[in-house]
């Protein structure tokens, strides 16, 4: 290919085209389908030797941690990051070493950083580090360390080129201080830019025939599903940099806000932090996203209330029900019944010696209380209940 840089212009945009397609040959095809199993298919390598899973794999509330993989690349990444701005959204880039050629390409890597995006480590030449040698693995990874370092940066997060990694691999890093970092929606972005917008079942066989021409769809129903989560785009397509103000727009007007794979709330494994205290039914709270947990479809929310004769505003954890409350082992049971005067059920904790007859529980008093029933077949019944006082 080198050979045909000098014959002219057309060659040399052919060229560059080749260039950013080498994430897309049967090989790469292949890794990615692969990564797609071991995350969506549950067949991770069951020593935990992955680069695709990430520790952290629920409790993201809407939250999505965008990142870029494979630049920079002087005419993709600037457009990239002007959407980002647009959209005062922080994401993350991992590089690759190889791709900083020169001075347009770490002026690139500085305002990467300048702008409050992580720049983070993809490997020198994005082989599939699974099958090199330890020195090899060795050269690719510190390689691009080095030139982070020369960006400013302490490099923290290693991704490894489609998520391939061996268990030596993946402790090697470990050593050099980095937290190898997969992802949980593959936005099948490099499939779409290799066919022209159309991703071809051939090169990717996951993206459902409805979604072949439709990016924006498929991204949308992988983010629903998961409800946020590390997403896996490629700054390096044209394609990717064109759709991303549309993908933006379309994700904020449903709700999801945007962190950092940094982001301790959202991804505490992978950031080594303990993670939050398991909510239920009753708990302390002061808003809707500390409540942690589901019961079926729905979402707990923090019940909100000034107990009488108090000043302070109090709440507990609680979910939407009819009928039945789910029971957890170990924490107190819980009733159905309404705290809006019979319009919804929502449970609540029982007055038991888990939570010292409701004492435990801010705020509430041990009351009786009717089931709501609802639409279920839940008998008439009742039950001493916490209650706000
Ligand atoms: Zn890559």
């Amino acid at each position: 290919m080198k050979s045909a840089i000098a014959l002219s212009l057309a060659a040399l945009t052919l060229v560059t085209a080749c260039d950013d397609s080498d994430d897309e040959g049967a090989e790469a095809s292949a890794a990615f389908e692969e990564a797609y199993a071991q995350l969506e298919l549950g067949k991770a390598d069951t020593g935990g030797c992955s680069g695709v899973v990430v520790p952290d794999s629920s409790g993201f509330a809407k939250r999505l941690a965008l990142t870029f993989d494979d630049g920079p690349n002087a005419a993709t990444t600037p457009k990239v990051l002007d959407v980002l701005a647009q959209h005062g959204i922080k994401a993350t880039f991992f590089i690759n070493g190889s791709r900083v050629k020169g001075e347009n390409e770490r002026a690139i890597l500085r305002r990467i950083v300048a702008e409050g995006h992580i720049l983070a480590n993809h490997s020198q030449s994005h082989l599939n580090l699974k099958n090199v040698t330890a020195a090899k693995l060795a050269t690719e990874v510190m390689g691009t360390d080095a030139i982070l370092r020369t960006a400013g940066v302490t490099p923290r997060y290693f991704r490894f080129p489609f998520g391939s990694a061996s268990c030596s691999g993946m402790d090697y890093v470990k050593t050099k201080g980095y937290v190898a970092t997969g992802w949980h929606i593959d936005s099948a972005d490099w499939c779409y830019a290799a066919s022209s917008g159309y991703c071809a079942p051939a090169t990717f066989q996951y993206v459902p025939t409805g979604f072949r021409r439709d990016m924006l769809g498929y991204v949308m129903s992988q983010v629903k599903a998961k409800n946020g989560g590390i997403i896996l785009f490629h700054d390096i397509h044209a394609n990717t940099a064109n759709k991303l103000d549309e993908i933006l727009s379309e994700l904020e007007n449903a709700g999801f806000t945007f962190v950092r794979v940094d982001d301790v709330t959202t991804f505490p494994k992978l950031n080594g932090a303990a993670p939050a205290p398991q909510k239920w039914v009753g708990s302390g709270c002061a808003k809707d996203s500390e409540c942690n947990f589901a019961s079926g479809a729905a979402s707990a929310t923090c019940h909100r209330f000034t107990p009488t004769g108090g000043s302070a505003e109090l709440g507990f954890c609680t979910v939407a029900c009819e009928g039945f409350c789910p029971d957890r082992a170990g924490a107190s049971p819980t009733f159905c019944t309404s705290l809006d005067g019979g319009l919804t059920g929502r449970c609540v904790a029982k007055s038991h010696t888990t939570n010292q007859s409701c004492a435990a529980i801010a705020g509430t008093e041990a009351k009786l209380a009717s089931r709501f029933i609802g639409t279920s077949s839940a008998p008439v019944a009742s039950a001493t209940v916490c209650l706000p006082k």
